[in-house]
C-alpha cells in the first residue's frame, strides 16, 4: 500500500505534496532583496514583482522594498534589482542610462534559456518560444532575439507558425510551462516541420516538473487539491490545471488559507495539498491549520524527489558585501591601533 493510499484514522486525511513551494531561483531572488535591504538600507527599488507571490511582496514592501514597473520610476543613481523572471537586454541599457547601480536576481535558469536564444540567433536559426504572452519571463528571453523569435502560445498556435528555412528551426520554452502541453505543442510543431530541433537540454525547470510530477502522484486520490500561489503565477496556475488532469475532483488555487471556502470540502475525505515555486511554507502550514480546525488531522508526506539545488546570490551583491566587510574590518583594525596606541 503506497503512503497515499494509506487509510486515515478520522477518515478525513491531507496528502501532502512534496517537493513544494521555494525553488532554488525564488529563494536566492527574495534573499537578494532582503541582503540588498541589509547593506545598503531602505529603499531598494525592485523592477517588476521579485517572485510572482503577493505575501512575498508585500512582507518585502514592509521591510523597505519599493515595487515599480519600469526602470523610468526609479531615481537615478538608486539601487535597481532586476526579478527573477528575467529581462531583455534593452532594460539593462536604460539601467545604464539612467545610472542606477542594477542587480540581476534573474534565475540562472532562466539565463540558460536566454544564453540559448542568444546563440541560436546568432547561427541565424528561427527560434519557436513556447511559452505564455504577455508573461515577464517570455518578454525578456524574446527580447534576446526579437528578430528571430515566435512565440507559441500553446499547442493551437503551432498550427500557425511561419519559418524561413524548415531545416533551421528551434524550440524553446518558458521554464514554467505544463510539461505535458508543452509535449504536445512540441509533436504538433513537429508534424509540419519534421526537422525541428529541440533545447540542448529542458527549459521546463526541475522545480516545475518535479511540482507537477508530484500532484499527478496525489490527484487521483484526492477529492479537492488546494494550491497555494498567486493568481499571476505561471507554475501555481499550471499546478491546478495538472492536478484536474491527473483526475483530482476538483482543484483550486489560493493565496492565503481564509481564501478556502467550506463548501469546497463539503463531503471530502481526501484533500491534496500543494504549492508553487513562489510560496514560503509558512502559508502552507497555515493551511494545514485550517484544515485540522475541519477534520483533516492526519496528514500524509508524499514525496516524489529530493531537492538540493542551491544558487549562488548574484555577483554585484556578493561584491557590495565582499566591500562593505572589508570596510568593517578596516575600521576595526584602525580602531584596534588607536586603542594599543592609547
Ligand atoms: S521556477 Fe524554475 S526557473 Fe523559475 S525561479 Fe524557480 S528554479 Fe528558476
Amino acid at each position: 500500500m503506497t503512503e497515499a493510499q494509506a487509510t486515515s484514522r478520522t477518515g478525513k486525511r491531507v496528502l501532502l505534496a512534496k517537493p513544494r513551494g521555494y525553488c532554488a531561483g525564488v529563494d536566492r531572488a527574495v534573499q537578494t532583496v532582503e541582503e540588498a535591504l541589509k547593506l545598503y538600507g531602505a529603499p531598494i527599488y525592485v523592477r517588476k514583482q521579485i517572485v510572482h507571490n503577493k505575501h512575498v511582496v508585500s512582507t518585502l514592501e514592509r521591510q523597505g522594498a519599493i515595487f515599480v514597473e519600469e526602470n523610468e520610476e526609479v531615481p537615478e543613481g538608486a539601487i535597481v534589482i532586476f526579478s527573477a523572471h528575467g529581462v531583455a537586454p534593452e532594460v539593462y541599457d536604460q539601467a545604464r542610462n539612467r545610472s542606477l547601480r542594477a542587480i540581476d536576481a534573474t534565475c540562472p535558469l532562466v539565463t540558460k534559456v536566454h544564453q540559448e536564444a542568444r546563440r541560436f540567433a546568432a547561427e541565424d536559426y528561427d527560434i519557436l518560444l513556447i511559452g505564455h504572452e504577455g508573461h515577464e519571463e517570455v518578454i525578456g528571453t524574446a527580447g534576446e532575439a526579437p528578430a528571430h523569435v515566435q512565440l507559441v502560445d500553446g499547442p493551437e498556435d503551432a498550427d500557425t507558425v511561419v519559418v524561413r528555412d524548415p531545416e533551421k528551426v528551434v524550440w524553446l520554452s518558458q521554464t514554467t510551462l505544463s510539461v505535458d502541453e508543452t509535449l504536445e505543442t512540441v509533436a504538433r510543431l513537429k508534424r509540419r516541420l519534421p526537422m525541428l530541433q529541440s533545447p540542448p537540454s529542458d527549459d521546463i525547470c526541475y522545480a516545475t516538473s518535479n511540482r507537477q510530477h508530484v500532484v499527478k502522484e496525489i490527484a487521483p486520490d484526492c477529492d479537492v487539491v488546494i494550491v497555494v500561489g498567486s493568481r499571476n503565477s505561471s507554475n501555481s496556475v499550471r499546478l491546478v490545471e495538472v492536478a484536474l488532469d491527473a483526475g483530482a475532483r476538483a482543484a483550486h488555487l489560493v493565496d492565503y488559507a481564509a481564501e478556502i471556502d467550506d463548501a469546497w470540502l463539503t463531503g471530502a475525505a481526501t484533500v491534496g495539498v500543494t504549492s508553487g515555486a513562489s510560496v514560503p511554507d509558512d502559508l502552507v502550514m497555515q493551511v494545514l491549520d485550517h484544515l485540522a480546525e475541519r477534520g483533516f488531522t492526519d496528514v500524509a508526506e508524499v514525496t516524489t524527489a529530493d531537492e538540493r539545488l542551491s544558487f549562488a546570490l548574484p555577483r554585484e551583491l556578493k561584491r557590495g558585501m565582499k566591500e562593505a566587510a572589508d570596510r568593517r574590518a578596516q575600521e576595526a583594525a584602525a580602531l584596534a591601533a588607536t586603542a594599543a596606541g592609547r
